[in-house]
Order: structure tokens, then C-alpha cells, then sequence
């Protein structure tokens, strides 16, 4: 199977060019102007631009959370992604306490064997990690897991004491690998949640009002400091205020190897969104909230001058029905979430590029180069190269749209409502390619389920090497990926 891309403007991170790929199987063969090769389908992408396909670092697909699970499969996710300019994710696998995190990983490959239409990682969530244990990281290494979770947040379930962060970056920076962090006080934000409750106060808007940025804030400081002595690198997830944007800042200014990702719901909805009137609110009870407004301009200045490094959706969705109603009398029952994980290139282009914050190069470096880079897939993803994968969109500039759950154009997630209802959008994906199959074309999709492979992932910054016979390699100087 062949395709020849003909007439397209190819931007990359880096470049901005005119000119004709050639894909031969899975790989992009050639790049030049005016290539007259014979291939099995040909695409004229006059007009349009011609962008590595996104990767979506941060994803919830198939995820038993808060009583119930997230609505969207490994199968109806992957394929919303698609349509959206979507090839790749990282997922996240879950280890639960006591248990070993290689049995995790394997429940995490049961379910998406064979299910998705896009290529996928995962990143597994470590939720304790006694000594004895720690050795399992290395173990997931050689399996091309090079990314970890840890949660601040979520006291009783998910969070881990600062001790067992501890170990597990200072491991990670041994490894030459990455943790993530969910970074939130989540002891004084039970506290507060508590007194919420007891004064009666049972809507979802108090789920902004008992998570404040300050302890967002205090999390992110307390990560990186605790990164910094660890001498590791560290990612901290869906950053969403300016208060823990200015400890990233400051945290990077010393030199710790500090990553920051930020999601298209704090750079373009707000706290007034808990205001909807009756229960809608809690479709966008997500963590950390949605904050105050004068944020968002914050982020996006933090996004153009590199503070932080990527785009993620955080993909989340529960259902209204059913799912979020579970806390129709206690905001803290409503599982925490929301979806996105279609609408993000459209968003970020519409809002972003032609909102005048980021430049097209910046826009694919946040989208796809930026996550493969950090996460251990570049060059294989993130960029169209000879040899690379030929994960591409085409992307038509001009194609008007308005985001809704009604619009069969813009809608693919399993939820039943669209977090950004009514938002219109100018820049619109119109062919997927993966892996050298033409998977979406002109709105339809053409893929099957199982396209999609597990990638496994090299380490962060080319630091690692697999073990040998359980032989630990010399640690080499820590380097920050130039994102
Ligand atoms: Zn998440």
C-alpha cells in the first residue's frame, strides 16, 4: 500500500514548506517537490496544511473511577480522536495498592488488544511502591512503559505520601524516566470539602470552590521541589492556574527538568460554567476545576514562551445520566471528568493560532512533537521525516464548524453531552492517516478497530538503556528534551 500526498503545505515543529510526501507501507519514503511516483491512492492537498498526525499525552479511556467507569472504550475513544486529528495517545493503566504494576500493565493491554483505531502507550499510575517493589519500574521500562502517575490528590485512593514520591522519582531519575504528577494538596482540599458539606452545600460549583488554585499551586511547588532533590525530571499534568504556573516557572528557572502540560478546558471554559443552570454544572466537574477567567491568558502565555510543553485533553467522560448523577446530593460523589479528546486540534488551532497566541510551528510542537519528545516516541511520531511513521492530517484551514453534541461532524465521543456546546471553530481535520492507512477521509472513517498498535516507548531524553540480565547501566547526566 501506497499514497502520495500532492500540493500540501507540510508544517512540522521546525518547517513550513511546500511539497509531495510519498508513503510507502507504514513509513514516509519520500519528501519532495513535484514527485510523479506511481502509488495505490493518490491525495491532492492543495490548499491545506499538511501536519504530523496529534498525539494526546493524557487519556482516560475504559477507566473504573468513582463507582463507575469512563464511557468512552478503547474502540469508540480512539476513533473520536481520529476524527478529531488524533494518532496516537498515551493512556493511563492503573496499579491498585498491594498489587504488582507488571499485572496492571497486562489488564491494560486486555483491553485495548485488538480494540483501537489509533496507536497507543500507556502510563502506568503508581498508587504505592514499597523498596522491595521498585525494581518492577525498571521491569516496565524494558516493556516501553518510561512514564509514571503520581497523585497528590485523591487521599484514601490514589495518593501517595511524599516518602513514596520520593522513591519513585528518585528511581525514575536513576532509570531515565519520567514522572507525572497530579499535582494538588488533596489533604486540605478533603478538609475543605468537608466543611462544604456540612454547611449544606451540595452543588457541583463547590467543586471549584474547595479545590483552590493555592493548593494546586502548593502541590506543583512540593512536586518540584521534591523532583529537584531526587534529581529527576518531572511532567506536571493539566496545570491549570497561573499560581502553579509561577512555581514551574520558578522551578525551571533554577534548572529542575520541569514539564508542563495544559488542557484546551483551562484555556478556553471558566469557572462561570458551574453557573448552568440545574445539574449541568457537572459536566465540568473535572480536576483540577475550571478556574477564573484572567487564567486562561496566563496559560496561553505560558504555552507561547515555553514554559509549558504540551497540549493534552485529559479525556475524562462520564455521562450526565447515570454517571455525574451519582452525585446529585454530594458534589465530591460526582465522578470527576470530562471529555475532549476529539475537539482538541480544532480548538487549539481556532483559539490559539488564529487567536494570535501561537505561531503554526508552535501549535504542531504543542500537539504531537512536544509529547513525543518528552514521552520517548520522537521520531518515530511527532513529525514528518523520511523514516518517521506516516501518522499525517490534512487540515483544512478554512473549514468553518460549531462544536456540539448535535453535530455529526464534531461528535464521535460515547457521552452524551460536548463540553464545548456551541463553541464555533475555523480549521477543521479532514483526512487522518496512520501508519500509512488513510483511516478518516473528507469526514468518513475508513479504519477498523485493531489498526491501532501498543508503542512502546524509549526513555526520557534518550537516557535509558534496556537491562540486560538485570544489570543496572551507569546513570548518565540528566538532559531536558529541547521542546
Ligand atoms: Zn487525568
Amino acid at each position: 500500500m501506497s499514497v502520495l500526498i500532492k500540493n500540501g503545505r507540510v508544517v512540522t515543529a521546525v518547517d513550513d514548506y511546500h511539497a509531495d510526501i510519498f508513503i510507502s507501507g507504514e513509513t514516509i519514503d519520500l519528501i519532495g517537490a513535484n514527485l510523479s511516483i506511481a502509488a495505490d491512492h493518490t491525495i491532492d492537498a492543495r490548499g491545506k496544511l499538511v501536519i504530523p498526525g496529534g498525539i494526546d499525552p493524557h487519556t482516560h479511556l475504559e477507566l473504573p473511577f468513582g463507582g463507575t467507569i469512563t464511557s468512552d472504550t478503547f474502540e469508540t475513544g480512539t476513533r473520536a480522536a481520529a476524527f478529531g486529528g488524533t494518532t496516537c495517545i498515551i493512556d493511563f493503566a492503573v496499579q491498585t495498592k498491594g498489587t504488582s504494576v507488571l499485572d496492571a500493565l497486562e489488564t491494560w493491554h486486555a483491553k485495548a488488544l485488538g480494540q483501537t483505531a489509533i496507536d497507543y502507550s500507556f502510563h502506568m499510575i503508581i498508587t504505592d511502591m514499597p523498596e522491595d517493589r521498585t525494581k518492577e519500574m525498571r521491569m516496565l521500562c524494558d516493556e516501553g512503559i518510561t512514564s509514571y502517575k503520581l497523585f497528590m490528590a485523591y487521599p484514601g485512593a490514589m495518593l501517595s505520601d511524599d516518602g513514596t514520591i520520593f522513591r519513585a522519582m528518585r528511581k525514575a531519575g536513576e532509570d531515565g524516566t519520567l514522572i507525572c504528577m497530579h499535582a494538588e494538596n488533596g489533604l486540605v482540599i478533603d478538609e475543605l470539602i468537608k466543611t462544604a458539606l456540612s454547611e449544606g452545600h451540595i452543588e457541583p460549583k463547590y467543586h471549584a470552590l474547595t479545590r483552590p488554585t493555592r493548593m494546586e499551586a502548593e502541590g506543583t511547588h512540593r512536586a518540584l521541589a521534591i523532583a529537584e532533590v531526587a534529581r529527576a525530571p518531572v511532567y506536571i499534568v493539566h496545570l491549570s492556574s497561573y499560581d502553579s504556573l509561577q512555581e514551574l516557572r520558578l522551578a525551571q528557572a533554577r534548572g529542575v527538568m520541569a514539564h508542563g502540560e495544559t488542557c484546551p478546558q483551562y484555556l478556553l471554559l471558566d469557572v462561570s460554567k458551574y453557573d448552568e443552570p440545574g445539574f449541568d454544572g457537572a459536566k465540568y466537574v473535572l480536576t483540577p476545576p475550571l478556574r477564573e477567567k484572567w487564567n486562561q491568558e496566563e496559560l496561553w502565555r505560558g504555552l507561547r514562551g515555553h514554559a509549558l510543553h504540551a497540549i493534552s485533553t485529559d479525556h475524562c467522560p462520564f455521562c450526565l445520566k447515570e454517571q455525574k448523577e451519582i452525585g446529585k446530593d454530594d458534589f465530591s460523589k460526582i465522578p470527576n471528568g470530562g471529555p475532549g479528546i476529539e475537539n482538541r486540534m480544532s480548538l487549539i488551532y481556532h483559539y490559539g493560532v488564529s487567536g494570535g497566541y501561537i505561531g503554526l510551528n508552535r501549535f504542531v510542537e504543542l500537539t504531537s512533537t512536544g509529547p513525543a519528545k518528552i514521552f520517548g516516541m520522537f521520531p518515530k511520531k511527532g513529525t514528518i521525516a523520511i523514516g518517521s511513521d506516516a501518522d499525517i492530517v490534512i487540515f483544512d484551514q478554512e473549514r468553518e464548524e460549531i462544536i456540539s453534541y448535535y453535530n455529526g461532524h464534531t461528535h464521535h465521543m460515547n457521552i452524551d453531552y460536548n463540553a464545548y456546546e456551541g463553541m464555533p471553530v475555523k480549521g477543521f481535520t479532514e483526512t487522518v492517516i496512520s501508519r500509512g492507512r488513510v483511516i478518516i477521509d473528507k469526514g468518513e472513517y475508513l479504519g477498523r478497530k485493531g489498526d491501532g498498535q501498543f508503542i512502546k516507548r524509549g526513555p526520557y531524553g534518550g537516557m535509558y538503556t534496556p537491562s540486560k540480565s538485570g544489570e543496572i547501566p551507569e546513570r548518565a547526566p540528566a538532559s531536558r528534551p529541547s521542546v
